[in-house]
């Protein structure tokens, strides 16, 4: 017996490029069984290692569909991986090569578009209609809920927010460009910002200076918002820097989409208390027409690194419920 009552029990699989998740999920969004495995580094053993971990579960639960959740561009079908930065696939059928393998239903979906799907499904982004989430760890990952459904852009690329120009000629990123949001409000950013206060002003800080002096490549995001809890200055000043360029960067999405609600996920979203709510001051300080409209409710994300499996469990089941038609249409 399962939460959800008749639904179909699936599996959610959060592909990462260091370790895979596999999880069983029931219709209410419990997970009820999961397993991991390390990531191998060829497209041959990484499908051998998802149907291993698939194989596993379906030994313990009837299980209907699969869904895999990817970080990387999936076509518009969900069927293939165009490419992954730290998956071996590139245009890979992947869906077409697990069903063979497994018998069963398989989904590709990106992973913000997992995660939000299940924050909207059974989370923070419960009772919305248009909605923005932001995924910020080492960048920024983004998905977009319109009218309730998913949007997937014309050919399945989510919407890469992050990489919006907001610094011309600003911080090099990895993507290519220069001055991508996500240089400016991401963990990463929060080092590099604390690396150019201490430059100016070594001596404002005790406990960051001394760390990156000894070692610069030992400071993490997650060290500076510990130091700015425990009160050490310039750490505070990151913070304040970094919910700047949250409040604008939502603010500069908000003017294009409109949302009634925003969620803030990912790895920074732990330390949330400590920018959160000057980064909504920031928000409506740079809308257009702040006092004319409705501003955006801007939360937190409630399931965690989960989310991604639980969307992905989610979403196949969805699909398994629309036999005939592989992508609900959401265009
Ligand atoms: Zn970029």
């Amino acid at each position: 017996m399962n939460g959800g009552g008749n639904v179909p029990l699936t599996v959610g699989i959060d592909v990462g490029g260091t370790n895979i998740r596999a999880s069983v999920v029931d219709g209410s969004g419990e997970v009820l069984d999961t397993v991991t495995a390390p990531t191998p580094q060829s497209a041959r053993a990484l499908e051998d290692a998802l149907a291993r971990a698939v194989r596993e579960l379906c030994a313990r639960h009837p299980i209907g569909a699969v869904g895999l959740a990817v970080a990387g561009f999936v076509d518009e079908d969900r069927a293939t991986v165009r490419f992954a930065p730290h998956l071996p696939w590139e245009d890979a059928p992947v869906a077409q090569r697990l069903t063979d393998r497994l018998g069963l239903p398989v989904i590709l979906e990106h992973d913000a578009n997992a995660a939000l799907w299940a924050e909207y499904r059974f989370g923070a982004a419960a009772g919305g209609r248009n909605v923005v989430l932001v995924a910020i760890g080492t960048g920024i990952g983004a998905a977009l809920l319109i009218s309730g459904q998913l949007y997937r852009g014309s050919y399945g690329v989510a919407p890469e927010l992050g990489h919006i120009q907001v610094v011309p000629q600003g911080r090099a990123c990895a993507c290519g460009k220069r001055g991508c949001w996500e240089r400016y409000c991401s963990g990463t950013a929060l080092v590099d910002t604390a690396l150019e206060m201490l430059a100016t002003d070594p001596q404002r800080s005790k406990v960051l200076a001394r760390e990156a002096l000894r070692d610069p490549g030992s400071l993490t995001g997650r060290r500076v918002a510990g130091a700015a809890q425990d009160g050490d200055p310039v750490a505070q000043d990151v913070m304040t820097d970094f919910a700047r360029w949250l409040g604008l960067g939502l603010a500069a999405v908000s003017d294009i989409f409109d949302p009634d609600l925003i969620v803030v996920a990912g790895g920074v979203s732990t330390s949330a208390p400590l920018f959160l709510d000057d980064a909504r001051e920031h928000y409506a300080a740079s809308i257009t027409g702040a006092r004319h409209r409705h501003l955006a409710r801007i939360r937190t994300a409630q399931l965690g690194e989960a989310a991604g499996m639980i969307g992905a469990a989610e979403l196949a089941r969805a699909a398994l419920e629309v036999p005939h038609t592989a992508v609900p249409a959401h265009r």
